[in-house]
């Protein structure tokens, strides 16, 4: 097993910012832009008037003046990706900045944050055109193990599974509600779980389309394929060194990289009975954690990091915080018809960093 050194335990949490391009609902509304980025690292968040016709070259009229509390706030995040940005460039300032450590024995976790609507699903999952982070991910893991052939014996095996409702359901077959427990050796193990070893990369957009297809969706008056389960897609990696005995230098590390349910808050979908419950719990586990992230952040909290507060975090126990990499892409559409929304999930991201 790997040891780490003191300078590479960091509960830093790496936040980047994706803005999507406008959709057409936006577009024919005439919605004014709310965020200007400003560069790869800075973005504004409902810019002054003179600003956005100085950078847009031309005047752009608020159609929400009366919505505009919170004028023109600075972030600045780990990278800001524009609304130009491909998957790839996604790809390469996220999981790929982690993969190093993956490869040697760290558990990482990429989270894709923010509302319904906001391109959480189009960064981690994708199109079959444009395959996403989730995709592109297992793309380079196998690119470094044909170079690593020589040297390691290494076995991958992933896993797809849901959080609805507080409850863990396995996408890729039909089963569930199962349980999680921590086990000393194996750490967080979700049991009955299917492990599965994709073979070639047609394979792997298959079975991530095939899960995906299995989440559990219902409409809402707010959006009406608006996504309520977070969906966990995990990735195992089994090295042993071809060099050494049987029983040494054999490293274990698991990537989780997830589809996050939206953000947006219950009282806002104007739903009631079942469908608020769901939107309870769903901000139970959002809540919870960012509980876990802010609490990992400050040195004072340190002993006690509250992971049992949900599902999703306990199923992260063994992936965030420690020796741990973490990832946050908060998503966000553009436009002023969300300015809410754009607003928390800004919010939300910058008490990650
Ligand atoms: P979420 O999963 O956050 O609810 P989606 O990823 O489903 O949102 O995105 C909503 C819509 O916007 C989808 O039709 C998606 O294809 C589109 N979209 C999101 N992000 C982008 C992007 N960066 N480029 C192009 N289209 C996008
Ligand atoms: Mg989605």
């Amino acid at each position: 097993m790997s040891t780490a050194t003191q300078e590479d335990i960091c509960n830093h949490v790496r936040v980047v910012v994706r803005v999507r391009p406008q959709n057409q609902k936006e577009k024919e509304g005439n919605f004014s832009k709310v965020l200007h980025v400003v560069d790869k690292h800075m973005l504004v968040f409902d810019p002054k008037e003179e600003e956005v016709s100085f950078f847009h070259g031309k005047k752009i009229a608020y159609r929400d003046i009366n919505k505009r509390k919170n004028k023109d706030l600075k972030f600045v995040f780990d990278a800001v990706f524009d609304e130009n940005s491909s998957q790839l460039e996604v790809f390469e300032h996220t999981t790929k900045t982690v993969l190093d450590g993956f490869l040697n024995g760290y558990n990482c976790t990429v989270l894709a944050y923010g509302a319904t609507g906001a391109g959480k699903t189009y960064t981690m999952l994708g199109s079959p055109k444009e395959p996403g982070v989730m995709y592109l991910t297992m793309m380079d893991l196998y690119n470094c193990m044909d170079q690593m052939k020589e040297e390691k014996l290494c076995t991958v095996a992933v896993s797809y599974l849901e959080v609805y409702n507080e409850q863990i359901r396995d996408l890729l077959v039909n089963s569930g509600p199962l349980a999680v427990r921590e086990d000393n050796q194996k750490g967080v193990v979700v049991q009955g779980l299917t492990l599965h070893q994709p073979k070639c990369a047609e394979e792997i957009l298959q079975m991530l389309d095939y899960g995906n297809k299995n989440r559990t969706q219902h409409p809402t008056d707010m959006n009406a394929s608006s996504s309520r389960s977070h969906a966990v897609f995990q990735i195992y990696l089994r090295q042993q060194d071809k060099t050494a005995s049987i029983s040494q230098n054999v490293r274990i590390a698991k990537m989780s990289l997830i589809d996050l349910a939206g953000s947006e808050r219950a009282s806002a979908t104007n739903s009631k009975g079942a469908r608020f419950r769901e939107g309870t719990n769903i901000n139970r586990s959002l809540l919870a954690l960012g509980n876990v992230i802010n609490a990992l952040a400050d040195p004072k909290s340190k002993k006690h990091i509250p992971y049992r507060n949900s599902k999703l975090t306990r199923l992260l126990k063994d992936s965030l915080g420690g020796n741990c990499r973490t990832i946050m892409i908060a998503a966000v559409s553009p436009s002023s018809m969300f300015y809410d929304d754009t607003y928390n999930t800004l919010k939300y991201a910058n008490r990650a960093k």
